[in-house]
């Protein structure tokens, strides 16, 4: 008896990200639908042909998407709203729905759907939009066309599918809706569609399919728990319907779920959540099928393939080898797809990683070795070797790195005074005026900045030359923030990419690759660093730009740090070791920074957090324990500032109405926030919780080419007022302006200068 190896999504975006290409050329009106089409089929092709050479016997279809996985389930169940069903051409219609349709000269605007984060990963997927009586319609199209596409090349597949409850809960009321409805109230509307598309896919002879529950990992409301067991009875009572493996992943399940129910199947994720398989074994009904999710889909590391191996067999010891499938934790769309491609990449660390590619070629090892007395596979012996480079490297293990780590005290997490005493050595040491106005850090990256780094990179043009422009842009920036009159300037970052790269170059223990792309939402792909080792800082970082940019001016120029956490966040992080452990050694290498800046004499140092908050854990059980922590890292980085130097920090893209207990006690002198876009209600929230310190909420969103005016500011501002003390208020935009245009942000930061002045003269 071979045991399975299964897959249960591939990325798909393409090795050199081909799928953003053709969409951007079909976007661009550069090419046909057709062309979009072909392109798109070429890549189904090739990921199902490189996972049935891998070796891979379950393999997936429908996990493709033009845009995105959960927009498709829209489409299957006719969930589309009326403003898109207007759009007669589907393709229009699905990329309206997805991106909006603008179109000035025929008074066309439609509006996307709404995007938010899957679980906890840093995908997005569009939001559903339903209505109270939403009326649900199967076309079944994409997922039987795919089906029969891979048919073509001789490939059985197993389809997969976002289950109803999923579903329901990833939705949201389209608004207007009647109120007390809950998306999960639709559920009994849903499941004939989901009954009806059973049926056509046993009508095509499809084998089985996945479909995905990843709700059941997340905190269910007794609600939630008794429709995904009401939805699993009823699609499995179907007559005729393919066998069905029920998907989760990310964190262990409640093993009750899947007990009693007539699952053919279930697959657990055992990367992330191992100590669950004797609870799902004990739960897993009589015959079922059970798939082990041991290489893992949401990082870069290669597999500990003895441990998975053990798993395997334990799980084979209780089930026998017909009842087990060795898997991939869970899609592998969160990691890219081939080691091959990266040609730059240090060996030695190379060594240690398993992108998409490698990962299929371990699934199925593992499957191929499961059933014999010990593995034969050469995988296994290359693995362990790599295994115990890597522990004994002194790049993951830096001595001076973790006895420092080990020293850290509770003082070192506090500031010398508490914020009171700090504000008072501030006031006197800066002078601002009521209302002081600064902007968060980034100005405009135009094409300009971005050829002269090209150039340079390419080494086109000289290091000299290449700081000579960034000076020249430095200065411009600093000037036009004079002129506009800004209270508390930014150099501008224009020698940063991106705020997390720019550290991790600068940093020990970062590595990055060239074509290490993953997908964030549609075409936007995010080619994140690969936190390897032990972090330290050899020299400092941000010292050099600082300095020069405040030697230009005598208004104080912030300094611009990138805090431990969304460094940590917006990383692959080494897996051999907590994240809390990585994260306080980079916070203490930005603890350094501070400590160099300031004795450089940047008085104002800001340490930006926006991604403090997606850290957070799927289960509200564990996010004490996360904030804790992650409050600490922060802590860590910024307390050894003396008094009279302002920390400032900044978050964005997050609803933060539930940790402002932590963000206060994150004890930054000033906070500039998010709000513009949600019109102050966090405001109130803040002022409700009478936040301590200093905060800007940001009166300038960003987000869009719009040039607020200055009554709109003021008015916001005011509004700001009537919760907050006027003492407290800063005024900026909500956001870094790196994406805009010099032209709107001059005249939107003139306005929002303005916006100030006047309420500072009511
Ligand atoms: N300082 C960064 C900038 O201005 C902050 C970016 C962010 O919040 N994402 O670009
Ligand atoms: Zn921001």
């Amino acid at each position: 008896m071979r045991v399975h190896a299964a897959c249960l999504g591939h990325p798909r975006i393409g090795a050199d990200r081909e799928l953003k290409r053709a969409l951007e050329s079909f976007w661009a009106g550069k090419s046909s639908r057709e062309e979009l089409e072909a392109s798109a089929a070429a890549l189904r092709r090739r990921h199902w042909s490189a996972m049935r050479d891998a070796g891979i016997d379950a393999i997936p279809s429908n996990d493709f998407s033009l845009y995105d996985h959960v927009l498709d389930t829209a489409i299957a169940l006719g969930a589309i709203p009326a403003r898109h069903r207007a759009i007669d051409d589907p393709i229009a219609r699905y990329f309206a729905m997805a991106r909006g349709l603008q179109d000035r000269a025929n008074g066309i605007d439609v509006p996307a759907l709404e995007m938010t984060k899957w679980l906890d990963t840093n995908y997005h997927y569009l939001v559903p939009e339903l209505d109270a009586d939403q009326v649900f319609s199967l076309d079944p199209s994409k997922i039987l066309d795919e089906v029969r596409e891979a048919r073509a090349l001789g490939l059985e597949t197993r389809p997969v599918i976002l289950g109803p409850v999923s579903f329901l809960l990833a939705s949201k009321l389209a608004p207007g809706a009647r109120g007390g409805t809950r998306t999960l109230d639709l559920l009994d509307r849903v499941l004939p569609s989901y009954e009806a598309l059973l049926a056509r896919l046993a009508a095509e002879n499809v084998a089985w399919v996945q479909l995905d529950e990843p709700c059941l990992v997340t905190d269910l409301d007794d609600d939630a728990i008794a429709a995904i067991g009401r939805a699993l009875d009823r699609l499995l009572a179907s007559p005729a319907r393919p066998r069905v493996l029920l998907a989760t992943y990310f964190r262990a399940i409640d093993p009750d779920v899947i007990a009693r129910t007539r699952l053919d199947a279930v697959h657990v994720d055992l990367a992330r959540a191992p100590q669950q398989l004797d609870a799902v074994i004990d739960a897993l009904p009589r015959e079922a099928t059970l798939s082990l999710g041991v290489v893992d889909g949401r990082n870069v590391w290669r597999t500990d393939l003895d441990a998975a191996r053990a798993l395997v067999r334990h799980a084979i010891d209780r089930l026998g080898a017909s009842r087990v499938q060795v898997a991939t934790s869970c899609s592998l769309l969160h990691v890219p797809v081939d080691l091959a491609s990266e040609r730059a990449l240090d060996p030695e660390v190379r060594s240690w990683l398993a992108f998409a590619a490698q990962k299929l070629a371990e699934v199925a090892a593992l499957a191929r070795s499961a059933t014999l007395e010990s593995p034969v596979d050469p995988l296994f012996a290359q693995t362990r070797e790599a295994l115990a480079t890597r522990r004994r490297s002194a790049r993951t293990h830096d001595p001076a790195v973790r006895e420092r780590a080990a020293r850290v005290d509770d003082a070192m997490l506090h500031r010398a005074s508490p914020y009171p005493v700090r504000a008072k050595a501030q006031r006197a040491r800066f002078d601002l005026p009521r209302f002081p106005t600064t902007t968060i850090g980034s100005f405009p990256q135009t094409s300009d900045v971005r050829a002269a780094r090209a150039s340079w990179r390419a080494g086109r043009t000289t290091d000299a030359e290449y700081r000579a422009f960034l000076e020249r842009e430095t200065r411009a920036c600093i000037e036009r923030q004079e002129r506009i009159g800004i209270d508390v300037l930014v150099h501008g970052e224009f020698e940063r990419t991106d705020m997390v790269e720019h550290f991790g170059e600068l940093l020990e223990g970062f590595a990055f690759t060239e074509h290490g792309w993953v997908q964030s939402y549609g075409s936007r792909c995010v080619k994140p660093p690969i936190l390897f080792g032990d972090v330290a800082r050899p020299e400092p970082m941000t010292v050099d730009w600082a300095r020069f940019a405040q030697s230009l001016t005598s208004r104080p120029v912030k300094g611009m740090l990138t805090g431990p956490l969304t460094i940590l966040q917006w990383s692959f992080v080494r897996d051999d070791q907590p994240r809390a452990d990585t994260c306080k050694q980079i916070a203490l290498a930005l603890r350094d920074e501070v400590r160099d800046l300031e004795a450089a004499g940047i008085a104002m140092i800001q340490v930006d957090e926006p991604a403090i908050r997606e850290g957070l854990p799927l289960r509200a059980r564990d996010h004490a324990a996360y904030l804790r922590w992650a409050v600490d890292a922060f802590r860590l980085a910024t307390s050894g500032a003396r008094d009279d130097t302002q920390m400032h920090t900044h978050m964005c893209y997050s609803e933060f109405r539930d940790i402002l207990a932590e963000i206060a006690a994150m004890d930054a002198d000033v906070l500039s926030i998010e709000t513009s876009r949600s019109h102050m209600e966090l405001l109130e929230d803040f002022g409700r919780f009478r936040y301590p310190n200093e905060i800007g909420p940001g009166v300038y969103d960003i987000h869009s080419p719009r040039v607020p005016s200055v009554a709109e500011m003021r008015d916001l501002l005011e509004r700001a007022a009537r919760v907050i003390p006027a003492e407290q208020l800063w005024v900026n935009p909500d956001c870094g302006l790196k994406t805009r245009g010099w032209s709107e942000v001059e005249r939107a930061l003139t306005n929002m200068v303005e916006a100030a002045r006047e309420a500072r003269a009511r």
